[in-house]
């Protein structure tokens, strides 16, 4: 079981809040894992960490795990875990000699027996597959580079015309992007990986290959509460139930390495915009991944491309972006989270952001809590405040505030470990674990203290403060108050 932070209640934080709104999610891996790189990453601007059940063994994640729980502990910073877990990926098997060519135009055949492969067939140890497909489908294998179109199916096996050849090679993966497949949410796999990353109380866990809403309230249903679930969209299956998945997960993934081979490439950024955009109209965090700045797995500098990529995200209003091999396993991962925190703060800083964040409307609904989240950023703009100090067990509110986009960093205050532990990936939060508060003139009091000790405000400044009246009544909120930091209490609280 993982380690609680020994918080001590309102205790000074070692951690000053990130200037920056979007998040920061670094994958751990072998170029990356010893408690020193973790240290380094965080320094450089890593807001929470990815641990890809996809490589490694248990004995690995166990390691990473204890060593990010033992900084957030020396650190006095909730820091967020997500275990990604692998999801059905499709395999083809193994060949005489490793590998075999194949050209253009040829037959090629998926059987279900098992002998090794060679130019003419190879074996498809995926039943499911025989069941779904049919003239026409098209099987994509090592990240889209070979492609074949089906032209008879029997149960046995699976005939295609190679349409795009090459060299195909043991357990490449495979893609069929034009069916849904009657596969389950979670393998076997991912069953025990995620028994696992629930005992290590990770905080958030990333559900491969969604392909309709039932498969997010599966694993919903194996959670059980005990973490945030991520859906990744990288299916077009995905994308036609985006509503739906977005209803049940609590944040989504955009993942435009597989989505990227299930559809012509040209087509992710329109998506990546409407995933960010249908996200964030919902208030589900949303997160952009894969291939941000690829080109420092092996050199110090990006792309001026990948900057361009980077920013874009930004610009889009997206939660979080998200490093994969770059922190993982290539030369630079340090270099690589202080590119993506100086792209960012840059694009941050632009007099134009903020327009370009607000390019998509959030209507808010027709609910208390949207209209103090709407009310707090309304005032912010108004009279000007130096934050939005919210109170929040679940942190429902502070996912409805940031998804206002407010112009000033959002100071969550929670006595809930879990919640602040999850917030790591929304927009402009900053999550402090706190006792709960019992009074408004506690309120007032704790929210400018809290203001003050982690630097979010000073004297003169304003802050709004959001709660729920009676406090500790979890979706209460319905009280939206504006402070002023004045001198004599400033002094008084730092004392205090
Ligand atoms: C992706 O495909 O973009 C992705 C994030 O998934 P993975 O890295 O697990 O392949």
């Amino acid at each position: 079981m993982a380690r609680a932070m020994p918080t001590k209640e309102d205790s000074p934080s070692r951690y000053t809040p990130r200037s920056r709104k979007v998040r920061i999610l670094a994958t751990l891996g072998p170029a990356s894992d010893t408690p020193e790189m973790i240290r380094r990453l965080a320094e450089a601007g890593a807001d929470a960490f990815r641990i890809n059940m996809s490589h490694g063994n248990h004995a690995d994640h166990e390691r990473r795990i204890a060593s990010i729980r033992a900084l957030e502990s020396e650190l006095q910073r909730p820091t967020t875990i997500l275990a990604d877990l692998q999801g059905p990926k499709l395999r083809v098997g193994k060949f005489a000699g490793d590998k075999a060519e194949l050209k253009a135009g040829q037959a090629f055949t998926f059987d279900r027996d098992e002998a090794s492969g060679d130019a003419k067939r190879a074996n498809l140890p995926h039943r499911e597959i025989f069941d779904a497909v049919h003239p026409g489908t098209r099987l994509l294998v090592d990240d889209g580079k070979l492609v074949f179109r089906v032209t008879r199916v029997s149960e046995e096996r699976i005939e295609t015309k190679v349409e795009v050849g090459g060299t195909i090679s043991n357990n490449k993966g495979l893609n069929v992007p034009d069916v849904v497949l009657p596969l389950a949410a979670l393998t076997e796999k991912d069953r025990a990986d995620l028994a696992f990353a629930l005992d290590q109380g990770v905080d958030w866990v990333a559900l491969s290959f969604v392909q309709r809403p039932e498969d997010v309230a599966e694993a919903r249903r194996l959670i059980g509460g005990k973490a945030n679930l991520l859906a990744k969209i990288e299916k077009p299956a995905a994308i036609e139930r985006l509503e739906g998945i977005l209803e049940l997960a609590d944040a989504v993934m955009v993942a435009r390495g597989d989505l990227g081979v299930e559809l012509p490439p040209e087509e992710v950024p329109p998506l990546q915009k409407r995933i960010v955009e249908g996200a964030r109209r919902m208030g589900r965090p949303v997160v952009v991944a894969t291939q941000m700045l690829e080109s420092m797995i092996n050199s110090p500098s990006p792309t001026r491309a990948e900057v361009s990529d980077v920013a874009t995200a930004v610009y889009d209003g997206a939660d979080a972006i998200m490093l994969s091999a770059e922190s993982a396993s290539g030369q630079y991962p340090c270099e690589a989270v202080e590119m993506m925190n100086r792209i960012a703060t840059s694009a941050e800083a632009d007099p134009t952001h903020y327009a370009r964040v607000h390019f998509t409307e959030t209507l808010p609904d027709a609910t208390t809590n949207d209209a103090i989240a709407r009310a707090a950023s309304g005032i912010v703009r108004t009279v000007g405040a130096a934050a939005i100090v919210c109170f929040t067990s679940s942190g429902s509110t502070a996912r409805r505030v940031a998804r206002e986009r407010p112009t000033v960093p959002l100071l969550v205050l929670t006595p809930s470990l879990k919640t602040s532990r999850r917030l790591g990936i929304l927009w402009g939060a900053h999550a402090v674990r706190t006792r709960d508060v019992h009074s408004f003139e506690e309120m007032v009091g704790k929210s400018k203290r809290m203001a003050l000790r982690h630097g979010l405000a000073k004297g003169g400044d304003r802050i709004i403060v959001t709660a729920g009246v009676p406090f500790g009544v979890p979706g209460s909120t319905n009280v939206v108050h504006v402070a002023r930091l004045i001198g004599d209490e400033l002094e008084r609280h730092s004392e205090g």
